[in-house]
Order: C-alpha cells, then structure tokens, then sequence
C-alpha cells in the first residue's frame, strides 16, 4: 500500500508523497508516505482497508496531536452527535479539505495550527 504512493500526492495537502522502505521516523521527513486510520481505532475505526488510506507524514501527525487534543477535552461528555461529527469531520479532513473547512471551521483550525506548528518545528531542527 505505502510503496504503491510512491509519487502520489497526499488527499489532504496535495503534497508529493515519498515511500521510505522500513524507516521509521519522526517528523523530520514530512513527505514520507504513511499509513491513515480514516477513523482511529480509539474510536472504534477496524484495521480493514475500508478504513485505511495513505497520508503525508505531516497530516497524519497532525491529524493525530488535533484529534488527542479533542479527545482529551471531549471525551468523557461527548453524546453521540459529537462523536458522528468527529468521524464525519475525520473523513472529510482526508478526502475533502475544502469541505472539511467550511463545514466544521473549528476542527480545521486546529489541524491546520499542528500542521504548522509540526512544519516550523522541523525546521528548527535542521537549521
Ligand atoms: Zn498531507
């Protein structure tokens, strides 16, 4: 699956995605190809393939810190509708950007500033 978007642009930020055979790294390659649970397994989502995509390492790091941070304030009184919306936000992060950001601007801002926040990050490291 990963060696397959060798060259492919990731779903979300249109970046041209690497494959690195067996690496494991950090942030540091925002780039590499990764593996994306479209829905986390914390909130149920299956390691089918149903469920699973290729994202740029940056968004899929991002995506993970932005959905911890929401959990970690929601989670214990969230009802039903907020956890629809979440999956629903999640889905459309990946495969819908535009439309994750008009119709949830909230949970788009907030991936949007890890996202950054990874960026500036990585180039304090090199410099
Ligand atoms: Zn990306």
């Amino acid at each position: 699956m990963l060696a397959l978007s060798d060259g492919k642009k990731c779903p979300t930020c249109q970046t041209v995605m690497s494959y690195y055979r067996g690496t494991k790294f950090g942030h540091e390659i925002p780039d590499a190809a990764t593996i994306e649970h479209v829905i986390p397994k914390c909130l149920g989502g299956s390691n089918e393939n149903k469920n699973l995509t290729v994202r740029c390492n940056l968004c899929n790091r991002a995506s993970g810190h932005s959905m911890n941070e929401w959990l970690q304030a929601n989670r214990q009184n969230s009802s039903w509708e907020e956890i629809r919306m979440i999956m629903l936000y999640l889905c459309l992060e990946v495969f819908d950007i535009t439309k994750a950001e008009t119709l949830y601007p909230d949970l788009f801002r907030s991936f949007i500033t890890k996202r950054i926040s990874l960026e500036v990050h990585k180039e304090e490291v090199i410099s």
